[in-house]
């Protein structure tokens, strides 16, 4: 059977792999099919394909940075998978270019609360570990907290200082997640809700505003997530047989900056092929 890892990150966005480093490293974990979603980004995309092994496939995707309805009166964060859209649709473009901004702003605003409040950081330290076009994030800062020697790893760094809500946390504005949706689909491409149970980040959403977005052209939920529990994963799939999403499973694999191998968690080849039976913006690139 193929393993099916479909969602990953390298250094596009925060995670610590180049993209040719990451096809590398899931060849050598055995795994036949690797989502690249980096965060608001598609410019891993090219260098990825470059380096594809023989046999392997390359699914095309970015992880949207959202805002949603909690489905309780507030307002929450959210994370969106998007596979196989066309990356020149002008409103996506469009969309990742502006939070792309939105990101280093946001970083910059975190990096001086934190070094007026005395911490060894400044902004070039910061930035200096991000490629050219890639989208900035909380871990790239985490991680000049770590090489400081003010926190010993980057999940320290996010439990006592980054977290969401926290006293240097700036917020970012993010795309609302229905937008997104309609958005990747008019691209072409298929839309995954990712990890919405990931209770550990921050308040998550309500099934029921999972199984509004199902209506409004979500294709499927990511379930097999090391963040989600195995009773959250039971109500997802529960979910997911009520309304028709497809259920997928993946690393979420960020290199050192999470602890979590590729390919950790996999996605059933038969969802696997209903997702891509409904996207025809790209498609699955093959080695
Ligand atoms: P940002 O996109 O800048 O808001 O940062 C969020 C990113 O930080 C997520 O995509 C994860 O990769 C990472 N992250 C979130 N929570 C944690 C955590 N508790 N420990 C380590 N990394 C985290
Ligand atoms: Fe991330
Ligand atoms: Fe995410
Ligand atoms: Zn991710």
């Amino acid at each position: 059977m193929p393993r099916i890892d479909l969602h990953s990150h390298s250094t596009a966005s925060d995670g610590t792999d180049s993209p040719e480093e990451l096809i590398a490293v899931a060849a050598a974990a055995g795994v036949d099919v690797l989502a690249v979603t980096d965060h608001d980004t598609t410019s891993g995309w090219e260098r990825a394909a470059a380096v594809l092994p023989a046999g392997m496939r390359l699914v095309r995707g970015a992880e949207f940075s959202c805002v949603s309805d909690d489905g309780r009166g507030g307002r929450v964060s959210v994370h969106l998978l998007g596979y196989l859209f066309d990356p020149a649709h002008p409103a996506i473009a469009a969309e990742q270019e502006r939070l792309r901004g939105e990101r280093v702003e946001r970083l910059r605003g975190m990096t001086a609360k934190m070094a007026d409040a005395g911490y060894p950081v400044d902004t070039d330290q910061v930035f200096a570990l991000l490629p050219e076009g890639a989208s900035a994030g909380r871990p790239h800062l985490a991680r000049a907290l770590v090489a400081a020697g003010v926190v010993e790893s980057v999940d320290q760094a996010f439990a006592e200082l980054l977290y969401t809500g926290s006293p240097y946390y700036v917020p970012k504005s993010d795309t609302p997640v229905r937008t997104a949706v309609e958005m990747i689909r008019d691209a072409g491409g298929v839309s995954v809700f990712a990890h919405p149970l990931a209770r550990k980040r921050g308040r998550v959403v309500e099934l029921s505003v999972v199984a509004d977005l199902a209506a409004a052209g979500l294709t499927g939920v990511e379930v097999d997530h090391r963040d989600h529990a195995p009773d959250d994963r039971a109500l997802l799939r529960g979910l997911a047989a009520e309304t028709g999403l497809l259920t997928t499973g993946s690393s979420d694999y960020h290199g050192t900056n999470k602890t979590i191998p590729i390919g950790a968690e996999t996605t059933d080849p038969d969802v696997f092929d209903a997702l891509v039976a409904r996207a025809r913006g790209v498609e699955v690139l093959t080695g």
